[in-house]
């Protein structure tokens, strides 16, 4: 920590990192923020912190920044530094030749989940009625689509069930595909602090996380499955619950669709469901299957908290909906210390999903097409807009690459480094001929850009995040803009220079409008979240001081809906030449791509990815601690630092991707999840070398 001095003032904001949602005291000494202090009174954190948010603000400040607004002709050229008007002038001028050369569907725009609601609900304006097509979407696409799709269709909403307390009511915990300790680690505290008192606890997860065995915490069952059988597995759970009487009768008739539930019971008992008939498969040994069954399925309040484990596969979707069947099969819904709770990864998931950022939905994810929806948004905004869903992302570089899609505006994303198949990735973005891109650093994907608009941290500028209890907290600026211009602003200049007037003096008044046209949002207000410190949607007539726990009399869609969730195993596939499976994921100090974390001191604690391997992979591969080995798999090689480890499984391997050096995504592979095109990080056929050997 460098010590600035003693502050002269504070102000009340929310950590920019993971989806807990942090509430932090900036400690300032004039503009100088001097200390982050966690706050007591933050419904999410109760006072606490973990190592990002503390001491990890500081790439806010990072000689790095870029503060000017740039452009270039070619990138090959060097960039030129211009005023901001020249840069909305050329980034306006370029996007409109764009769409007369080659159509009004050729340009689109993403926006991020580290940016405000305001900021997200602004560029999906921007697309939808300044660009006049529905090409917009979120690097949640990338993350959480899958629980927005499964959960809406299940339940109704597009969102997690509980507040954080509720686990403190939780008498069994279901983690699933998620490491808490290192992605939410204040989260991952009030989960082992019930765990401490009473709880049982079932993680299911192909790597042996710290949850399953940590100080004064012992998991009851590791199911450690195979990366790519979710759905084989959570089926057997299910089979377990039907055919051994384990349901809840009672709830099923008052919450359910009884026609509904007689097709899945019938299909989920079905013998090749069976924890017997899939542990060849799943890799799990049929008993443990059984016994975890039976412990969600009586063991009391039963929760279930997942990560990108879950999403980040070809079934993501299904397996979202997987878990809804077995929570509304044991009515482990609509109450304290039960539901189905996606832990996000990123502080603003929950929200940019909210504000309308997917092609498909107007914010409050209500579809394009619908008639009544689209009018209230046509009057409001004063332009017809489309009733197609646009282009996803993997859809704009697919298009890019066969010619057709020549304009991006990306705010906040790096999608170079964070998606997947980069060769592809940079194959579309090389294709295109304006591509505008807004941060605070000259990122990977900068790299194909013509138009740079320096962007603002969540330092310079005032606004809101959601977390992944549906919690909207307030953003508040403690200090200018670097570059004179905070995001929000940004966009609704470009939205002017191309002719589409936007009119704002401040992100209350686009919340304003936010509330106007979204339900969930009817009754959210700067003042009432002064006023109350947050507030949990729905916020409206109906729940004036917001919604801790949904479902609770009713599901949001009427009667819950059983989905019949057949196993299809992914087409990733290992061979002689690709033997091993690797999976991805994070570590307690970095963040995602790093662009932030990489440029604080939390580097010092963690250098480089490594590639987790168990000591009988690396034995046969004559592999010691420390060797440097190849990764490599259908779509590309990348080297890394080996480390041995019984924390795998024999024949799964396990890196993270905070460093664009090793660059994790050279390796994955470009199939999704059939619903939502969330790609499938989280199997890739690999081999493991050692590089001096070769
Ligand atoms: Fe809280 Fe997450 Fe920020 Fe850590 S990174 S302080 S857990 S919001």
């Amino acid at each position: 920590v460098i010590e600035l001095g003693k502050p002269e003032h504070s102000v009340i904001t929310t950590c920019a990192y993971c989806g807990v949602g942090c509430s932090f005291k900036a400690e300032m000494k004039g503009n100088t923020v001097v200390r982050m202090v966690p706050y007591k009174d933050g419904k999410a954190n109760e006072g606490h912190s973990c190592v990002k948010g503390r001491f990890a603000w500081g790439y806010a400040t990072h000689k790095e920044r870029i503060t000017t607004p740039m452009i270039r002709e070619k990138i090959t050229d060097p960039w030129r530094i211009v005023s901001w008007e020249k840069a909305f002038e050329h980034a306006a001028s370029e996007f409109k030749r764009i769409q007369t050369q080659y159509g009004r569907d050729s340009i689109g725009g993403i926006t991020s989940s580290r940016c405000t609601n305001e900021e997200t609900f602004l560029v999906q304006k921007l697309v939808r009625a300044g660009f006049g097509n529905n090409n917009v979407d979120t690097c949640a696409r990338v993350c959480h689509s899958p629980t927005g799709y499964g959960l809406k269709t299940t339940l109704g909403t597009s969102a997690g069930t509980q507040d954080f307390a509720s686990v403190s009511q939780a008498d069994v915990i279901v983690v699933i595909g998620a490491n808490p300790t290192d992605g939410h680690p204040v989260f991952a505290s009030r989960m082992k602090r019930r765990l401490r008192e009473e709880a049982r606890l079932i993680v299911i997860d192909p790597r042996r996380i710290d949850l399953v065995k940590s100080p004064h915490v012992l998991a009851d069952y590791h199911l450690q499955l195979l990366p790519g059988t979710n759905v084989a597995l959570i089926n057997a759970l299910a089979h377990v619950v039907v055919t051994e009487g384990l349901v809840n009768e009672a709830y099923i008739r008052e919450r359910c669709d009884p026609a509904d539930f007689e097709s899945w019971a019938r299909f989920i008992a079905e013998d090749r469901h069976s924890p017997e008939a899939v542990e060849r498969v799943t890799g799990v040994p049929a008993a443990d299957m059984r016994a975890a069954a039976r412990l969600y399925a009586t063991g009391g309040n039963a929760a279930i908290y997942y990560g990108l484990g879950v999403t980040e596969h070809s079934q993501g979707s299904t397996m979202v909906m997987g878990m809804a069947n077995l929570a509304m099969a044991t009515g482990n819904l609509g109450r304290g210390g039960v539901g189905i709770n996606p832990l996000r990864g990123q502080n603003n998931v929950q929200g940019s999903c909210d504000m309308g950022s997917f092609p498909h939905e107007f914010s409050g994810y209500r579809h394009v097409s619908d008639d009544a929806t689209r009018h209230m948004f046509e009057a409001l905004w004063n332009v017809p807009l489309r009733s197609d869903p646009g282009l996803r992302i993997p859809n704009m570089l697919d298009e890019a690459v066969e010619g057709r899609f020549k304009g991006l505006y990306i705010q906040g994303e790096d999608i170079a480094q964070s998606d997947p198949d980069t060769q592809h990735v940079t194959a579309g973005l090389e294709s295109m001929e304006c591509i505008v891109i807004q941060d605070i650093f000259l990122n990977e994907t900068a790299k194909y850009a013509h138009v740079f608009l320096p962007g603002s941290s969540f330092l310079e500028k005032d606004g809101t995040f959601t977390n992944a209890e549906r919690r909207i907290n307030r953003v508040r600026k403690v200090m200018p803009p670097l570059a004179g211009m905070a995001d929000w602003e940004v966009t609704i200049a470009l939205s002017n220079a191309l002719g589409y007037r936007m009119n704002y003096a401040h992100p209350s008044e686009i919340m304003d409008e936010i509330s106007r046209l979204t339900p969930t949002f009817a009754g959210v207000s700067y003042e009432k979240l002064d006023l109350l410190g947050s507030i949990q949607w729905p916020c409206n007539e109906a729940a004036p001081l917001g919604t801790p726990t949904m479902h609770v009399d009713r599901f949001v869609r009427g009667k819950g809906k059983f989905m019949l969730t057949e196993f299809v195993p992914t087409e990733e596939r290992t061979g002689p030449l690709f033997p091993l499976l690797l999976t991805t994921g994070r570590i307690l100090t970095q963040y995602n791509v790093g662009a932030q974390t990489r440029r604080t001191e939390n580097s010092r604690w963690h250098e480089e990815d490594v590639l987790e391997i168990h000591p009988f992979d690396a034995e046969s591969r004559g592999i010691v601690a420390g060797d440097m080995v190849l990764l490599e798999s259908r779509s590309g090689g990348i080297t890394l630092r080996a480390l041995i480890s019984e924390r795998m499984q024999p024949g799964v391997v396990y890196t993270t991707f905070h460093h664009a050096k090793t660059g994790a995504n050279v390796v994955t592979t470009d199939y999704s999840d059939w619903a939502t095109n969330c790609p499938e990080y989280k199997v890739t056929a690999v081999q493991v070398r050692r590089t001096n050997r070769l």
